[in-house]
């Protein structure tokens, strides 16, 4: 029997609180309310627990990238506030924190912890407003994580000599933290706990388009009482980073954002002695086997590219697919495509949200446009786009090459090109052939299989049947252009710790 006439489709009964229309599942909107939060309408830099105009006077304004209306003007620092800022947390080491016993150290962490969990809606709405990434994910992944960090580094502040046996673990002194805009509370928390959980004290510079989380951070600092100095907040443009990296009171340097300033800050502080750990782009390899369940795989390389927008350092923006599963997989692949609502970040069906900035976006549709020019063939789901805001639809390619740019190239958007691959020697060739080296993904059943794939790619972390997950115990980090240096686990905390002398015990 063949069916000639489609299903009849009734819009769905007002009770279930859905939009009319033809579809019956069209999805009312549901926006996370805002009235809860405050923004000041501008922001002093973070001194010593005290916020302070930059000297001289100067602010720069900070947009909603979904809306593109501003949503607060925060100080410019100078040369000289960054002096300022170093020598507060100079000051505040030698005379407090460094002295203060580890268990002391944990009390705040902890309370810093609670603290972010009580205002978590308001940190998450504020995460959207200021980034674009879905209320969704701030609210389940960014803030609840960035907590986590802090409960996590707070159980190690008073075990340092049990993480680090045989050493004399010893706090460094200031740490210049320089953080970017795809992670801004995370980004920061990654930086933050380890570093005071070690008894260092911090002067962090967020990235200009996303400070006001961590504005809002200095909030919980003032909050939890830390002591003035400890925590310092400065923003201001890319020199302003660099300024702060070379300072030379600073004595440990932490960096995430692209490549490019990561090689400048490494050349900048080569011979200075600073310890330095730098976490740069990437371009992963999520590997698709023929005995993988693919449904589960797809939800995996969904998440694993268009998750944030796909501004994710280890994002899986090159999907490698078995031949023999090819076609089932990218039917399926496009289908889910299909679903995924590109729209307004408060909005709490929204997968994909705003790019962060009118710069990004153009950097992604350039991108595109070379992968079109170059030969690939380009699958974007007709999905409709807001008027205003920085947005871009959910797209793959297929027909990739490996020499095309987008193939090589760290796009930081919702964008995947898909390959494939006859043996796993040439899935592993094939995934290494990049210049950067921070994640990757395996889709098999095999046990084998896995550990074969895990030791032969060149990335520092590899996922099985699962994508971009997180955990404060686990440690982070890349291999070649993707840096160098841990975050997270006990490697996160020792980058934090001078481990150069030895206590002369063993087996402690
Ligand atoms: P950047 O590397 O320029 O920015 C990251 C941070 O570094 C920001 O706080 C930025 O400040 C600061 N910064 C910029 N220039 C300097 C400098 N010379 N010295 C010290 N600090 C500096 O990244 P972009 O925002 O320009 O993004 C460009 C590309 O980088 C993206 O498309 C993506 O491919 C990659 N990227 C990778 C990230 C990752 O997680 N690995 C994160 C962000 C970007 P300010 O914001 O004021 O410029």
């Amino acid at each position: 029997m063949t069916l000639t006439k489609k299903p009849e489709t009734k819009p769905a009964p007002a009770s279930w609180g859905l939009a009319g229309g033809e579809n019956p599942w069209e999805y009312a909107p549901a926006p996370e309310a805002t009235d809860h939060i405050r923004i000041e309408p501008e922001y002093g830099l973070f001194i010593g627990n005290e916020f302070r105009p930059s000297k001289p006077r100067k602010t720069f304004t900070v947009i909603n990238p979904a809306t593109e209306e501003p949503l607060a003007k925060v100080a410019h620092a100078s040369r000289a506030d960054v002096g300022r800022a170093v020598d507060t947390a100079r000051e505040a080491h030698r005379s407090s924190w460094s002295k203060l016993p580890g268990r002391e150290r944990a009390k705040y962490l902890y309370r810093i912890a609670r603290i972010l969990q009580e205002r978590s809606r308001e940190f998450a709405v504020v995460e959207s407003m200021n980034s674009g990434k879905p209320i969704k994910e701030s609210r389940d992944v960014d803030v609840p994580l960035a907590a986590a960090h802090f409960f996590y580094y707070a159980g190690w502040a008073d075990k340092l000599d049990y993480a680090f046996p045989n050493r004399e673990p010893r706090s460094i002194g200031v740490a210049a933290q320089v953080i970017p805009w795809n992670f801004p509370l995370l980004m920061l928390a990654w930086k933050i706990a380890p570093a005071i959980a070690a008894g260092n004290t911090v002067v962090l510079k967020p990235a200009s388009t996303t400070p006001l989380t961590a504005y809002l951070f200095a909030d919980v600092v003032r909050q939890a009482d830390l002591p003035p100095g400890v925590v310092n907040i400065i923003t201001g443009p890319g020199e302003i980073g660099m300024e702060l990296v070379r300072h030379p009171n600073v004595g440990k340097v932490a960096f995430t954002g692209s490549t490019a300033v990561g090689k400048m800050i490494a050349r900048a502080i080569a011979g200075s002695g600073k310890k330095i750990t730098l976490e740069l782009g990437g371009k992963a390899a999520n590997i698709v086997f023929d005995d993988a369940p693919l449904d589960q795989a797809i939800e995996g390389i969904i998440n694993g590219i268009y998750f944030n927008q796909g501004e994710v350092c280890c994002a899986g923006s090159r999907l490698f697919v078995q031949e023999s599963v090819y076609e089932p997989l990218l039917d399926k692949l496009k289908a889910r495509l299909s679903t995924l609502r590109v729209g307004d970040p408060l909005d709490k069906n929204t997968d994909v949200g705003a790019i962060n900035s009118a710069g990004q976006l153009a950097k992604v549709q350039e991108l595109v446009q070379s992968g079109i020019d170059e030969g690939a063939e380009i699958f974007q789901p007709a999905c409709e786009l807001p008027e205003k805001g920085f947005f871009f639809r959910p797209t793959l390619f297929t027909g990739v090459s490996q020499s095309h740019r987008i193939a090589q190239e760290e796009i930081f958007g919702p964008v995947l090109s898909v390959l494939t691959f006859r043996t796993p020697e040439e899935a592993i060739e094939k995934a290494n052939n990049t210049p950067y080296g921070l994640s990757a993904g395996v889709w098999t059943e095999k046990g084998s299989r896995i550990f074969k794939m895990v030791s032969a790619m060149k990335a520092g972390v590899v996922w099985a049947n699962t994508f971009n997950r997180f955990d404060p115990t686990s440690p982070f980090g890349g291999y070649k252009e993707s840096g160098y240096g841990r975050e997270g686990g006990i490697h996160g905390l020792g980058a934090y710790l001078d481990l150069s002398q030895t206590n002369g015990t063993h087996g402690r």
